[in-house]
């Protein structure tokens, strides 16, 4: 899969980029990344990208020419179409657009390619989602002060789905969000079988699989009521 990142501070993506699980699948040619930077597809003097908003109020927007610029070129290389085919997608990080949850986690998992757009400052001027019209996507409902901690998000939470990137496939599919149940997974336990008087439960260690098996979806199911209850409702 590719994913290109359209961003003004590419050098915030390294440390990310480079660490184990997202070095290790590119190294092994499972995911491409790309940074882009919009500042190379500015053009003046000055190579400004934002200006002030119009009808006055406090901050800058990015302007329209240098995001769009920017996309086109990318969906151009190669000689491609400047409209996007169905395989991949635009998705712009905006607070107003539909939130992220795993289910389009997996939606861009099944894509070819992925274009992230990093909004700065006050945020993008409209006419760029009416040119490019982009899938609007929000990773909560706060403000960041840019899109590129939202797009890590997304590269973090897609690349996991890729196949191979993960060692145990089926850890994608046992996960909290995942599978048809969508359930959040219950505890877990690891070494030793006490620990200041908090006990593993007997039943994972009967090595009865069933048993066990029956206890997790028990479990899964009160922590998904759980989270429900202390989370949406007041
Ligand atoms: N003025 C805007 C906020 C701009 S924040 C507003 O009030 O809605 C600057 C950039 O950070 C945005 O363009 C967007 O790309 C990113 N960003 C901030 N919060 C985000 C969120 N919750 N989800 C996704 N991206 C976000």
């Amino acid at each position: 899969m590719r994913i290109d990142v359209v961003t003004l501070f590419p050098e915030m993506f390294r440390g990310f980029l480079d660490g184990s699980l997202l070095g290790a699948a590119q190294k092994a040619g499972l995911l491409d990344i790309r940074l882009r930077n919009i500042r190379d597809f500015a053009t003046g003097v000055h190579r400004q990208v934002d200006d002030r908003p119009y009808g006055g109020g406090p901050g800058m927007l990015l302007m329209p020419g240098p995001v769009v610029d920017c996309v086109e070129s990318l969906l151009t290389e190669n000689g491609s179409s400047e409209t996007p085919d169905p395989s991949s997608s635009i998705a712009m990080l905006s607070p107003s657009g539909r939130p992220l949850t795993q289910e389009v986690v997996e939606e861009f998992a099944g894509r070819q390619r992925l274009i992230l757009l990093c909004g700065r400052y006050e945020g993008f001027d409209q006419r760029i989602c009416d040119t490019l019209k982009p899938d609007l996507i929000s990773v909560g409902n706060y403000v960041l002060s840019g899109g590129e901690v939202a797009a890590m998000v997304i590269i973090d939470a897609v690349a996991r789905l890729i196949p191979g990137v993960l060692g145990d496939s089926q850890s994608a599919v046992d996960d909290s969000f995942s599978g048809t149940e969508r359930l959040i997974e219950g505890p877990q336990y690891t070494r030793p079988r006490e620990y200041r008087g908090l006990r593993v439960p007997d039943v994972l260690l009967t090595g009865d699989h069933q048993r066990i098996a029956d206890w997790r979806k028990t479990q899964a199911i009160l922590a998904t009521r759980r989270q429900t209850n202390t989370h949406t409702e007041k």
